[in-house]
């Protein structure tokens, strides 16, 4: 079996981060990504990004092209399409979908996958949720949309979308909205922007080149139907740690980490999205995060080698 010192699990900017600082400390690592390329969530980021200083990005792709630049990322020991799926913390020993590592330290680095609504299993017409409202938006010009959500993102999107639409039907589930003020601002007077609030999609039905969405409303005055071109679901995100080697979590899938980023268990560390919670995601933090877990990795090896 492959004995790894620092096996990094993921392959977004908090891995990768990681990963750098294995080199500057002189851990050697291997990077597993589940996907078959390195950049998690920075593929989807169509905004400049103006928030990561000192330099700003016009969009996520930049950054990355920068990053791929870097000497330890174009040397790093990566493998892709290999996704971590079980830990047996006794024993040290990682298995991914491909083989079985026994490792010194893991570094659990998976970000987070979008939720989805169970009533629109199997429809067609849910757009993905890497669609991005800024870059994508005309290609749904003229048509008419769902947004679904209360946050930020669904109050972005409904946005960015009522400028290219027909019309943007934003439906929230509670009476109140979690986005920032500046979103509730922008959606104020937009002609072509309904808000259905108290208002869940409970069905579907297709109907060619349009759909019918069933929906349930405490609000008598909202329809119990609604005809649409698209749906795009903007219901937050969950942690992907959720049940991984029995490790403790919190919130919806998060991994829970002391102030040395370390899990319930002494070699096993977590940095990024995987365990911050959807308030506190970015890019600042995953990479403060990957250079606190590794600097412990190594001040433990230190402790643990006889001089
Ligand atoms: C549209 C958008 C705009 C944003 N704008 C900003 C911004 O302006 N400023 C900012 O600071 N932040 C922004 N963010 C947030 C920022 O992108 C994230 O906080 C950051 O990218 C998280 O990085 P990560 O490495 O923790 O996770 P991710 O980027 O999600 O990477 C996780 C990686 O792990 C892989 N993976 C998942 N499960 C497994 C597994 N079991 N085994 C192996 N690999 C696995 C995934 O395929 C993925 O590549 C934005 C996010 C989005 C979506």
């Amino acid at each position: 079996m492959e004995h790894v010192q620092v096996l990094i699990a993921g392959g977004g900017i908090a891995g990768l981060s990681a990963a750098i600082w294995c080199q500057r400390l002189g851990l050697s690592c291997l990077l597993v990504e589940k996907s078959d390329r390195l950049g998690g969530q920075l593929h989807q980021i169509h905004n400049e990004i103006w928030d990561f200083p000192p330099r700003v990005y016009p969009r996520g792709a930049s950054l990355l092209d920068e990053l791929y630049q870097h000497p330890t990322i174009q040397n790093l020991n990566v493998r892709l399409g290999e996704e971590l799926l079980a830990i047996d913390r006794d024993a040290h020993i990682v298995t991914t979908s491909k083989t079985a590592y026994r490792v010194d330290y893991l570094l659990i680095a998976t970000g987070v996958t979008p939720n989805e609504i169970p009533a629109l299993n199997g429809c067609k017409r849910v757009l993905p949720p890497a669609f991005s409202s800024t870059a994508e938006a005309t290609s749904v010009a003229g048509l008419a949309l769902a947004v679904i959500g209360g946050g930020d993102r669904a109050l972005e999107s409904a946005v960015n979308l009522a400028r290219h639409a027909r019309h943007v039907y934003l439906l929230i589930r509670s009476n109140h909205l979690r986005a920032r003020p500046e979103w509730l601002r922008k959606i104020a007077g937009l002609p072509n922007l309904s808000l259905l609030w108290e208002t869940e999609v409970t069905g579907y039905q297709d109907e060619g080149e349009r759909l019918c969405l069933t929906l349930a409303s405490r609000r008598p005055e909202n329809p119990p139907t609604l005809a649409v071109d698209w749906i795009l679901p903007r219901i937050g995100v969950h942690g992907n740690c959720a049940g991984l080697g029995g490790l403790a979590t919190f919130g919806e899938g998060y991994l829970k980490t002391d102030e040395f980023q370390r899990a319930d268990d002494s070699w096993i560390y977590g940095t990024g999205d995987a365990t911050n919670g959807a308030a506190y995601a970015s890019l600042s933090l995953a990479v403060g995060q990957a250079m606190k877990a590794v600097k412990h990795i190594s001040m433990q090896y230190r402790s643990s080698t006889p001089f």
